[in-house]
């Protein structure tokens, strides 16, 4: 085992924030950013417990798994929570926001995901940032899944706290996240008594400690090989652009589609409209009377290197997920994954057309 990821000199306060610079010029963004020392459900539930009032109401939109867990936070802070959940083969419309924020003009806090990796959906957080900029909440945002892999301009969307990790369409370490955090973010933080302080969970910490005195001291020792695998990652996406890195993506999301439904055998894109899928992940339904957990796992044992997975939980039977992200953004990637189903279903005597995939696969990659 190599030692080079051991006698590295510390990593300074200045280096630090020039991380942080490239977090910032990536999301576009003229708030500040804080770099969080832990995976990116470290920025989510700080943000939650830092905004989240006692006796306030907030809307939480579910559109996947995550979106659970933000309600489940929210209630915990004693906030009167306002579920809006969506079928995970679709996405959640502006119209439904309004809606739900008419209904609830108390509320004083959004809480979103754009891409769901999970169930291969994204919302359309343009248009979502709109109607909550007019009603006057706070609107959080875990881009974590669509960050790199599709458009995010929190500051031009009227997010105040954009949660990203570099573990997605990044093709970086999972260890170490980002938040965007608004000056109206800061101030309701301040306001809010119960906001964590003196945690690992405060975002006041680190604006106190770090930001406000003017980035010169780090308030503790930094994860310094995910930080400079972050700072890797980021300097990889600066090289290629970020369009292009986008690029791959959704096509690599046009071509999952197209290549499932022209492999047959009862494989169905998941999510209805190609629209509300996600450029970071396809999700199929497989065939009536077969189990995407067996087939997975059958397609796993050819190539257990294959970006396949089957869905979480209750989805377990009838999802399967392809992650075409980062290094898996690739038309061999995507193909090799189809091909295993294929191989797989086939094993369950299903006919599949290998040759319709590949051309499929290959034209839609072409035409982007
Ligand atoms: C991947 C992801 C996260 C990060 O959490 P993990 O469960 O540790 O992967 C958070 N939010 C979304 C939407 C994600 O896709």
């Amino acid at each position: 085992m190599t030692h080079a990821f051991l006698d590295l000199p510390p990593l300074t306060a200045a280096h630090f924030a020039s991380i942080e610079r490239q977090v910032a010029a990536l999301l576009r963004t003229e708030q500040d950013v804080v770099i969080m020392q832990g995976e990116a459900l470290l920025p989510l539930e700080a943000c939650i417990r830092s905004a989240a009032e006692p006796g306030s109401t907030a809307l939480n939109v579910i559109t996947g798994p995550y979106g659970q867990t933000f309600g489940n936070w929210l209630r915990d802070c004693g906030v009167t929570v306002v579920d809006l959940a969506v079928p995970f083969h679709t996405a959640v419309s502006p119209d439904q926001v309004r809606e739900a924020l008419a209904a609830h003009p108390e509320t004083s806090f959004v809480s979103l995901v754009h891409a769901e990796a999970a169930t291969g959906n994204t919302n359309p957080v343009a248009a979502i940032g709109e109607v909550v900029r007019a009603h006057g909440a706070l609107f959080m945002l875990d881009a974590v899944a669509s960050v790199g892999a599709e458009p995010l301009l929190p500051d031009a969307w009227g997010v105040d706290l954009c949660v990203i990790g570099g573990q997605k369409a990044m093709g970086g370490p999972a260890g170490v996240s980002a938040v965007s955090v608004s000056e109206r973010a800061w101030q309701r933080f301040a306001e809010n008594p119960q906001a964590p302080r003196g945690s690992y969970l405060s975002l006041l910490d680190w604006k106190r400690r770090w930001i406000d005195g003017g980035r010169k001291a780090l308030p503790h020792a930094p994860a310094q090989l995910e930080m400079l695998a972050l700072q890797a990652c980021l300097d990889r996406i600066e090289a290629d652009g970020l369009d292009t890195v986008m690029d791959r993506h959704a096509r690599a999301a046009a071509a999952t589609r197209a290549g499932a439904l022209a492999l047959g055998g009862g494989l169905a894109p998941y999510v209805h409209r190609a629209q509300d899928s996600a450029p970071v992940a396809t999700t199929l339904r497989v065939p009536a009377g077969s189990d995407a957990s067996e087939l997975v796992a059958e397609a796993l044992a050819a190539d257990p290197a294959l970006p396949l997975i089957a869905g979480g939980g209750a989805l377990a039977k009838e999802m399967i997920r392809i992650n075409h992200y980062g290094p898996q953004a690739t038309e061999d990637a995507v193909y090799s994954a189809l091909a295993a189903l294929g191989a797989a279903l086939h094993g369950t005597g299903t006919s599949v057309d290998l040759r319709g995939a590949r051309s499929a696969v290959a034209a839609a990659w072409q035409n982007g």
